[in-house]
């Protein structure tokens, strides 16, 4: 069984349909993969109707969050939430809102690159996410197209970074309400590359004990963003705070190199995360 538990279609920033996502799924060998777009459940639809036989499909989404410590520190993070409720009121609501932090922010970044010079718009960019999401990705493509950079990589190296003077951060949902929501919708979260330390700052073991505590079913030990020694980590935290590890490739079609199956979850892991889902299954069959 090869699982993979986090991918990303054009209903964020992906490059990939929902369909020609579940469709390489199979065609790549996998058995279950989830759709887990950020801030949105768009793509369910349209990958529960393409789905291929004998490809189980699990509907996710990545929730962007901030963790803020004692002190007051505000740490960026991704909650991927599986098998909630999408009509669940106050969790949609949440994922609207989200989008539309998205879009001011977006259009702020794009202005003070504009202001700095950089020949690029936001008509463009919004063209380029379609009716997905907005997110830097599409920023960084309409940079590529405009020959400012050679790759959606060496955008974020500089110019699209969290440390850029452009940059411009959203209004991210505060990580326990998130969580409290993703399971008030009948739903698991799992803590996305938690020790991701090439995105930007990340939370510590405390951090984790306490959405452990707060009702967190897993880590996503095994992701493309961790060494051997980050998902070792993991996982022997996620032994003593009794949380299901997972794995998964945080496939992003052409915008990322890591293809789908790059990292795969356990099968005993994976029903560890069905069993724990109130609101709905995974499509299968
Ligand atoms: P945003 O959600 O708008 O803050 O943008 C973050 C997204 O950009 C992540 O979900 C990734 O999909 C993507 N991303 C971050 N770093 C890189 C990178 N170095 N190369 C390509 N995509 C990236
Ligand atoms: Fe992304
Ligand atoms: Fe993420
Ligand atoms: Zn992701």
């Amino acid at each position: 069984m090869r699982i993979d538990l986090h991918a990303h279609s054009t209903a964020s920033d992906g490059t990939d349909t929902p369909a020609e996502l579940v469709a390489r799924a199979r065609a790549n060998g996998l058995d279950v993969v989830a759709v887990t777009d950020h801030d949105s459940t768009a793509g369910w639809g349209e990958a529960i109707d393409a789905r291929p036989r004998g490809l189980t499909l699990v509907p996710g989404a990545e929730f962007s969050c901030v963790h803020i410590d004692d002190s007051g520190r505000r740490t960026a993070l991704h909650l991927l939430g599986y098998l909630f409720d999408p009509d669940h009121p106050a969790l949609r609501a949440e994922r609207a809102r989200l989008r539309g932090s998205r879009r001011a922010r977006g259009a702020a970044i794009v202005a003070n690159l504009v202001a700095d010079g950089v020949p690029i718009s936001w008509d463009r960019v919004r063209e380029l996410a379609g009716s997905g999401v907005v997110g830097r990705p599409h920023i960084a493509r309409a940079l590529v197209e405009a020959g400012v950079v050679a790759t959606v990589g060496e955008a974020f190296e500089e110019l699209l970074s969290s440390t850029s003077k452009h940059y411009v951060r959203k209004d991210d949902t505060e990580v326990f309400r998130a969580l409290a929501l993703v399971r008030a919708a009948g739903g698991v979260a799992v803590f996305a590359h938690p020790y991701a330390v090439t995105r930007g700052p990340i939370v510590g073991p405390e951090a984790i004990a306490a959405l452990a505590a707060a009702g967190l079913a897993g880590v996503e030990a095994n992701h493309p963003d961790h060494d051997p020694a980050q998902r070792a980590a993991l996982a022997g935290l996620a032994g003593e705070l009794g949380l299901i590890v997972t794995g998964a490739s945080d496939y992003h079609g052409a915008n990322k190199l890591t293809p789908l199956g790059a990292c795969v979850t356990d099968p005993d892991q994976f029903a560890a995360l069905v069993d724990r889902a109130t609101a709905r299954q995974p499509v299968s069959g």
